[in-house]
């Protein structure tokens, strides 16, 4: 049998992280086993379904790198194929037409709150010899059995039985016509030949219904994995009060592709005490069994950290063409062939200490002129110190512009004018760059060069 899995958003807004890391683990499960995976975009409610959101939701999948081994499919394109599998339900006496009107439906649901009941449907047209009334369109309910039980054996939920009693004849095809989610999923899970449903666990109860349907058409049952929840640090399920929850948000605000997958897998999913999972060894690793079953919790702290970890890993010059927009916007200018030069030399101590690309696009401005300096730093540059900056500044003239000569020269002013290292560094920091904290200093003046150091502490002194 060959594994085939498929993720089915509904495009109603963006991609929601919850909804990524749904994504992935089909994408981690398909491959791990060799398999496909399926993109199905779930568009049947017309009026909440955008391009829009198709566009964005693509847009992010892409951005991850989880992309579709086949096609994608769009649901609303099959209504066709949906509402014919209606009929044969209804041809073959597994389903019915139901002339309820809405006061009737209205009834139905009033009683059942009265007795304390979720609402159901009573069956009123299940086994009724009533002729169909005139000028009313009926919708066609399927007939689910009454007695008995159904049990989900979930890969991650656990064995899970429910009473039939307790599932009402649902709403298969409307009066309109157009089918409903629960028959459009399960006829295209069979057409895609989907062996494997992989999603959030809010879907756990539609699966008992939809159990049925497959046996009802003589189809095999594909394998369930109910996937808890993303909650915030606060228990709460995850939602805007929590800051971000689309993954577009995360790729604007600088995260790296492989941190928010390495991410959204440790988020409810685990090997052993491993933080950092390649794509390769996730691929190897990846089993529904090492599926958490209580809601992960998500920490912005871990994924700031995983970040800055893929950021010390990327190649530098990724790292400035994906900070140069953002460098370009701050600036309200391009970028000069002299400053890029420098930022990306300069690439190896910046990135040592950015935790998303957009900290590491602010940082990098410390290669661009002019540039501001905050209160710390021009706390930093009282008379003392600037009486020092300017006894440096002969010192300079003649050594040799790299790293090592450079701290030599300063370490034997530091000496000469019995004063700390520290203290001749730190104004000579604010002067380079601007700031309290940078990258190594020698580092930032060697790649700076003479001329241009020497012009930034003369801007201070004068
Ligand atoms: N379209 C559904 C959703 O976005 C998913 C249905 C499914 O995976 O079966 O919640």
């Amino acid at each position: 049998m060959t594994v085939r899995v498929r993720f089915a958003p509904s495009p109603t807004g963006f991609l929601h992280i919850g909804s990524a890391r749904t994504a992935l683990f089909n994408y981690l499960f398909a491959k791990h086993h060799n398999g496909k995976y399926l993109l199905r975009v779930e568009d049947t409610d017309r009026e909440r379904s955008t391009p829009e959101a198709v566009d964005a939701i693509f847009k992010s999948l892409k951005w991850l790198g989880i992309e579709a081994d086949e096609e994608p499919v769009f649901q609303f394109s099959r209504y066709k194929r949906h509402a014919e599998i209606a009929n044969q339900l209804l041809n073959e006496g597994k389903a019915y037409y139901c002339y309820c009107s809405p006061e009737e439906l209205q009834a139905m649901r009033e009683e059942s709150a009265a007795n304390g009941r979720p609402p159901r449907y009573n069956g009123m047209w299940r086994d009724s010899d009533q002729t169909a009334p005139v000028g009313i369109k009926p919708v066609i309910r399927f007939k689910s059995p009454q007695t008995g039980y159904v049990t989900i054996s979930d890969h991650v939920q656990g064995t899970v039985t429910v009473k039939n009693s307790q599932l009402d004849d649902m709403v298969l095809l409307r009066a309109d016509g157009t089918p409903t989610y629960m028959l459009s999923v399960v006829v295209d899970d069979h057409d895609m030949k989907i062996t494997h449903i992989i999603r959030g666990d809010d879907h756990l109860t539609n699966s008992f219904r939809q159990h049925h349907i497959y046996k009802a058409l003589g189809w095999d049952v594909p394998e369930f994995a109910h996937i808890p929840l993303i909650h915030g640090a606060d228990g709460a399920k995850l939602s805007k009060r929590h800051g971000a929850t689309g993954a577009d948000a995360y790729q604007d605000q600088g995260y790296l592709a492989e941190a928010m997958k390495n991410y959204l897998l440790r988020l409810g999913w685990g090997h052993g005490d491993d933080e950092i999972i390649s794509e390769e060894q996730a691929i190897k690793w990846f089993t529904l069994e090492g599926i958490g079953r209580s809601p992960a919790r998500f920490d912005i702290i871990k994924l700031n950290n995983l970040n800055g970890h893929y950021i010390r890993q990327a190649d530098n010059q990724r790292l400035f063409d994906l900070c140069l927009p953002i460098i370009e916007s701050m600036l309200e200018r391009t970028v000069t062939p002299l400053e890029s030069d420098h930022i990306l030399k300069g690439m190896n101590g910046l990135k040592e200490r950015a935790k998303t690309i957009v900290e590491l696009a602010d940082s990098s401005l410390i290669y661009v002129r002019p540039f501001d300096r905050d209160e710390k730093a021009q706390a930093m540059l009282g008379n003392e110190n600037l009486a020092l900056l300017k006894n440096l500044q002969q010192n300079l003239n003649s050594v040799d512009f790299n790293e090592s000569a450079l701290e030599v020269t300063l370490r034997n002013f530091a000496d000469t004018a019995k004063v700390k290292l520290g203290q001749v560094a730190a104004p000579l920091r604010v002067a380079i760059t601007g700031r309290v904290v940078s990258p190594s200093l020698f580092e930032v003046m060697a790649i700076l060069g003479r001329e241009e150091s020497l012009s930034r502490i003369e801007r201070v002194i004068l």
